[in-house]
C-alpha cells in the first residue's frame, strides 16, 4: 500500500512539473472505498426525500384522466402511447432540473415507430477527465405476460428504480462534480434488455470511458423490515463498485443490510454494460439469490402498486447510491 501511494505521489510531482492536467488527482474506485467518512457527503445524502419518490411512483403507475395515483396505468414498451407518456414525463423532469437531456432512439420489434431511452447529463467540471458515471433504471413495465399489458402499474418493477434515478438527479444536480454523471432511463427492458443493449453498444462504439454503472431495478419491497438489499456484481471490476456501496452504507449509518450474492444473472440492464466490458452493478431488493429471501409476490402483476412499497427502505437505497456516486464523481466544494 505504501509503495502504491508513493507511486501516485511521484506521478503527481512528475505531471505537476509539466503543468499537468488535474485528472491525475482523481480517485480510482478502489481508492474511493478507502476514504474516511466525509461530512460533506453526509449532508448531501440528507437531501433525498421520500415524498419525491412517492410522487414519481404515483405519476408513473397512474392512467391519465383517472384519480391521482390510481394504479391503472401502463408503461408497456409495445404500446407506444403508454410508454411515450412515461418517457415524456421523465424527459420534462430532467429538463426542469437544468440537465442536458435527450431522447436516444432505437427500434423495438413489437411496437410501431421509434422507441426511446431517456438520457440526461450533469457535466463534470474537470476538462482533463473523460470518465463518466451512470445511474440507470428501466422505465417500462409489464403485467399479465408480455402480450398485453394495458394495466401494468409496475410500482416496484420499476417505477421505484426510475423514481430513484429522478431523485438522484434532483439532489446531485444541486452540486458540482469533477466527473460527469449520466442519468439514463431505459425502455424495452422487459422485452430482453433491448433499450440498454442499444445504448451500451453505442457508448462502446463511441469509446465512452465509463468508470461505473449503478443500475436500480426493484428497490421498494421490504415486507419483513430486515432492510436487506442486494448488490449484484458480474465481475471483479463491478465488485469494486459493490464494495464502495457497502462502505458508503456503513460510513453514513444507513439502516440497510447490503449483501453481495455469489451469482449475478443477466436479468437487468446492468448486464448490457457488463457485456461490453464496463463495470456495472445492480441494486435490488432481497431476491432469492442471497441467504435471505423476501421477493415481491406482486412482481409482474396488476397488484404491483404503491401500496406495497416501503418508501423509507427505497429512500435509504437511493441515499446509498447518491452518496457512492457523489464520492466517485468527486464534489467540487
Ligand atoms: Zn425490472
Amino acid at each position: 500500500m505504501r509503495r502504491f501511494l508513493l507511486g501516485i505521489a511521484i506521478v503527481l510531482v512528475f505531471f505537476g512539473a509539466l503543468g499537468a492536467p488535474s485528472f491525475v488527482s482523481q480517485l480510482s474506485v478502489a481508492e474511493a472505498a478507502l476514504q474516511p467518512r466525509d461530512p460533506f457527503i453526509a449532508q448531501l445524502i440528507e437531501h433525498v426525500q421520500e415524498a419525491q419518490l412517492r410522487e414519481h411512483i404515483c405519476q408513473l403507475q397512474s392512467a391519465e384522466g383517472g384519480e391521482a395515483c390510481n394504479a391503472q396505468g401502463s408503461r408497456w414498451s409495445c404500446d407506444s402511447a403508454a410508454i411515450d407518456r412515461a418517457v415524456e414525463y421523465t424527459r420534462q423532469y430532467f429538463e426542469k432540473l437544468g440537465l442536458s437531456t435527450k431522447l436516444d432512439p432505437y427500434s423495438l420489434a413489437c411496437r410501431t415507430g421509434v422507441s426511446h431511452n431517456v438520457e440526461a447529463i450533469l457535466p463534470g467540471t474537470d476538462p482533463g477527465s473523460s470518465e463518466i458515471i451512470l445511474i440507470t433504471a428501466h422505465l417500462d413495465s409489464v403485467a399479465q405476460g408480455v402480450r398485453s399489458s394495458r394495466v401494468a402499474p409496475g410500482a416496484d418493477d420499476n417505477a421505484s428504480g426510475s423514481a430513484g434515478v429522478l431523485e438522484a438527479a434532483r439532489v446531485l444536480s444541486q452540486y458540482k462534480f469533477k466527473r460527469s454523471i449520466y442519468f439514463v432511463l431505459f425502455t424495452g427492458e422487459e422485452q430482453g434488455l433491448v433499450g440498454s443493449r442499444f445504448y451500451a453498444a453505442r457508448l462502446k462504439r463511441e469509446g465512452a470511458n465509463i468508470l461505473g454503472v449503478f443500475n436500480m431495478d426493484m428497490i421498494g419491497y421490504d415486507s419483513d423490515d430486515k432492510a436487506v438489499f442486494e448488490i449484484q456484481a458480474p465481475d471483479e471490476d463491478s465488485y469494486q463498485l459493490a464494495q464502495l456501496l457497502m462502505t458508503t452504507t456503513h460510513h453514513y449509518g444507513l439502516a440497510l443490510e447490503p449483501e453481495v450474492p455469489d451469482q449475478a444473472p443477466p436479468w437487468s440492464d446492468h448486464a448490457s454494460f457488463a457485456r461490453q466490458g464496463y463495470p456495472a452493478v445492480l441494486l435490488i431488493e432481497d431476491t432469492e439469490l442471497g441467504e435471505t429471501q423476501d421477493f415481491n409476490p406482486y412482481y409482474h402483476t396488476t397488484a404491483d402498486t404503491l401500496e406495497a412499497i416501503n418508501l423509507s427502505y427505497a429512500k435509504r437505497i437511493v441515499q446509498a447510491l447518491v452518496g457512492t456516486v457523489a464520492q466517485l464523481a468527486e464534489p467540487v466544494q
